[in-house]
């Protein structure tokens, strides 16, 4: 059996950046299933895009797609008001960007890409961590520390800590081909079918419509937004070309993250680390793991990752201040009718 110093299970950005910031002298082995793209509105925000900055990356303009937005139109779908609000988001491609994150780990760890089927905590200290092998057959390979970021729905979190103790959510996503008239980006309210937010965006030659809804009867609620959705901006979506689903998580309260322990450590999402008022998750998904690379140099590397987390940990939850002015749907009429922070849109003529 092959013995590694560490094993990542999940390579988005937690992931990747994890394996790329990590010591050279370990021997790092990367789990990645990568049969699938991330379902993700692929928007880098100011909190992602300082994460590179504080790598000294610089985005390829490869990862851009078309159109880049200064403006969110916020739409609710009940009271059928709209605003506009100032964004300072890069628009990029998901699955290209996660590629390069994962380029730059190629130096510093193996790769290998296969979906991890099982973890345990082996007697007497580390982990087995089994995978479908070469020919088929289960491989088992083991290590003193195992990471877990594979995301909302982690393996690693389900085998060893439980459940994910927060809320839960289906989001789902369909790529239309663009037609003319909808290249914007929205934020949707409709609470008659979600009590949390969907979004559009276009990305080349595609418009995206995504949302997430409560776990039961999920497809249903995507659709009949999506109609009422149609209906509003008296716009006919076509037919999707792509429909694409995943867990998504809501940070509300301190248990609602699990950073990991006994050797075990979650990054990312995985940990629960994303914003509850808008879903973003790729800055927490950097930071958690630069946190953790920095703090497994240290003597007592879970406390020093508790610690250098518990910043990142108290704004996300911080955001639950916001959530009533954005769901509660009485507050929300009331800011859109006060048009606070909004900026005025001069539509274009002809
Ligand atoms: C629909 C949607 C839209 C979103 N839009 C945005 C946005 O625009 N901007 C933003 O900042 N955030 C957005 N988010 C949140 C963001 O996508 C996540 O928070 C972020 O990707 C978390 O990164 P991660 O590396 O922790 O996990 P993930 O990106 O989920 O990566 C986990 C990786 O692990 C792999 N994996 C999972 N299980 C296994 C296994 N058993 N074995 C091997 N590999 C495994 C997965 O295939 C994946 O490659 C969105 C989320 C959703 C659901």
């Amino acid at each position: 059996m092959e013995n590694y110093d560490v094993i990542i299970v999940g390579g988005g950005p937690a992931g990747a950046t994890l394996a790329r910031l990590l010591p050279p002298q370990l021997r790092v082995l990367l789990l990645c299933d990568d049969r699938r793209d991330k379902p993700c509105g692929g928007l880098l925000a100011p909190d992602a895009q300082k994460a590179l900055a504080r790598f000294d990356l610089t985005l390829p303009k490869e990862l851009l797609v078309d159109p880049q937005i200064f403006a969110v139109r916020t739409i609710d779908l009940v009271s059928r008001q709209q605003r506009y609000y100032q964004r300072m988001y890069l628009n990029v491609d998901r699955a290209k960007f996660d590629r390069w994150l994962l380029s730059m780990a190629s130096s510093h760890a193996e790769i290998r890409h296969v979906r991890c089927r099982s973890v345990e905590r082996r007697e007497g200290g580390g982990f087995l961590v089994a995978f479908p092998g070469a020919g088929g057959s289960l491989e088992t390979v083991s290590a003193p520390l195992l990471v877990g970021a594979d995301g909302a729905d982690s393996l690693v979190r389900r085998s060893l800590f439980g459940p994910a103790r927060t809320r839960r959510y289906t989001a789902i996503q369909q790529w239309f081909p663009l037609a003319e008239g909808n290249p914007f980006y929205s934020c949707v309210f409709d609470p008659a079918t979600s009590p949390c937010c969907s979004w559009s965006i276009c990305k080349d030659d595609f418009f995206i419509f995504g949302g997430a809804f409560p776990p039961r009867g999920s497809r249903a609620a995507f659709e009949a937004q999506k109609k009422r959705l149609a209906d509003f901006l008296r716009m006919d979506l076509g037919r999707p070309v792509k429909t694409e689903a995943c867990q998504v998580l809501r940070p509300s309260r301190p248990a609602s993250f699990c950073l990991g322990d006994g050797g075990a450590y979650l990054i990312g999402e995985a940990a629960g680390l994303i914003s509850p008022s808008s879903l973003e998750g790729i800055s927490s998904a950097l930071s958690s793991a630069a946190a953790l690379a920095a703090s497994l140099e240290r003597s007592r590397p879970l406390a020093a990752y508790r610690r250098a987390t518990r910043r990142l940990r108290w704004r996300l939850l911080a955001k639950n201040l916001k959530c009533p002015f954005m769901y509660n749907p009485l507050l929300r009429r009331l800011v859109l009718k006060s048009g606070l922070t909004s900026i005025s849109v001069r539509e274009q003529r002809g």
